[in-house]
């Protein structure tokens, strides 16, 4: 295997799943999102090891992605949380993956094919745009596109919305979060009225499943805080401050090994456009890895540390598709083949996650994890 690799730690999954559980009201389910690759992590293992771990619903982005669940054996209801092409309705159709819906065209669509597979009451979900400005209907069309759902011969399952700001933390965004919750809670009222029962009703992302239980409802939807990161502002030290101190563990640790080590005399420089030169006499260590494996390049601008045997050492130069240079200075010690950890878990010897990586370079930790590319095997452990 390569060495560039990252490990998956499926047992912290599972710890992490299971701290979040004890945050959620009783009686609602959850329904963990495994798009993107389940953040980059590898969605099959970490769709199997989610359910195991008590997951009712797995959540994924594209047709792709739940039919890969299918296809691995899954049998737990998927979500389908984006919109798919008129192309792709009967690959969704045909592996029993649930869409969001919210107009009249997508939902004929949906009951057409349906009936021609001979699926009967086939299940969706109505999406309500409450206020983030994406998918769904606005919550005064809720109870007409409740009923076409309805007429159509489609079986209303749940309905849902999805919050802007509940990963802040100031008065504006909790006050707007609140105001899109009012207006989730008018559109149910609006199916009610015309007698529809509104199904399982979810709203809450990992912010909000963290920051206010009253919003739970029938179903949350987690997602980066099953893989150990915190939910932007709704931090550890925030979590603390209103009383429901949470712990999570990072599940994937980005490692490569040092696969060369050259000695640099000063004035000697590193890379493409030359952006660093020995100031003196050093050792350099080359990694393989690179922007190709989602070591992304603007990391080396924000003084990027690579921790090799606990000790910190930073990328010199620029990060190339596949390689990167790493000042080791005199007498490190490091030797050839040594693991150097770029980020992730304590247990693995980092020295940063991917929300220190997101903070510096001014993203979320979201980015950083789902971008570690295909390339890069994903070696998981129990
Ligand atoms: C991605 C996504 C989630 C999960 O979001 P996290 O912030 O990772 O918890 C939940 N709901 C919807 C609609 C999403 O798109």
């Amino acid at each position: 295997m390569r060495t560039t690799r990252a490990i998956i730690h499926l047992d912290n999954l599972t710890q992490n799943i299971q701290n979040i559980k004890t945050f959620i009201e009783p009686g609602a389910k959850m329904c963990v999102a495994v798009k993107a690759d389940a953040y980059g992590h590898g969605a099959v293992e970490c769709a199997k090891t989610a359910v195991k771990a008590g997951a009712d619903f797995l959540a994924v982005a594209t047709a792709d992605e739940g039919k890969e669940l299918r296809e691995a054996g899954i049998q737990t209801s998927i979500l389908l949380l984006s919109l798919c092409s008129p192309e792709e309705v009967s690959e969704v159709v045909a592996n029993s993956i649930t869409p969001l819906v919210f107009d009249e065209d997508y939902i004929t669509l949906f009951a057409d094919t349906a009936k021609k597979q001979g699926k009967n009451n086939y299940t969706v979900h109505l999406a309500i745009d409450s206020g983030m400005g994406r998918i769904g209907a606005y919550p005064e069309d809720a109870g007409k596109i409740a009923k076409k759902i309805v007429s159509s011969g489609l079986h209303l399952g749940g309905v849902c919305t999805h919050f802007a700001t509940s990963d802040g933390i100031s008065d504006k965004d909790k006050q707007y979060t609140d105001e899109q919750f009012k207006r989730f809670c008018l559109a149910i009222d609006n199916i009610r009225k015309e007698g529809i029962e509104p199904g399982l009703r979810h709203c809450c992302a990992s912010a909000a499943t963290l920051v206010d239980s009253a919003m739970h409802m029938d179903m949350v939807r987690p997602g980066i805080i099953v893989y150990g990161y915190y939910a932007d502002d709704v931090n550890k030290d925030y979590l603390k401050t209103i009383g429901t101190p949470l712990e999570l563990k990072e599940v994937m640790t980005l490692e490569s090994e040092v696969c060369a080590i050259r000695q640099f005399k000063k004035g000697m420089s590193v890379s493409y456009g030359r952006t660093w030169t020995a100031e003196q006499d050093t050792e350099i260590a080359v990694l393989p890895v690179g922007y190709g494996d989602g070591l992304l390049r603007r990391f080396a601008q924000s003084g990027f540390m690579v921790a090799i045997n606990g000790k910190n050492y930073p990328i010199v130069g620029r990060i190339c598709m596949d390689q990167c240079m790493v000042n080791l200075g005199l007498n490190s010690g490091v030797k050839r083949w040594d693991k150097a950890v770029l980020f992730g878990s304590e247990q693995d010897g980092a020295l940063q996650n991917a929300d220190d990586i997101a903070r510096a370079t001014g993203t979320i930790s979201y980015e950083i994890t789902s971008c570690i590319t295909k390339r890069v095997p994903r070696l998981f452990c129990k």
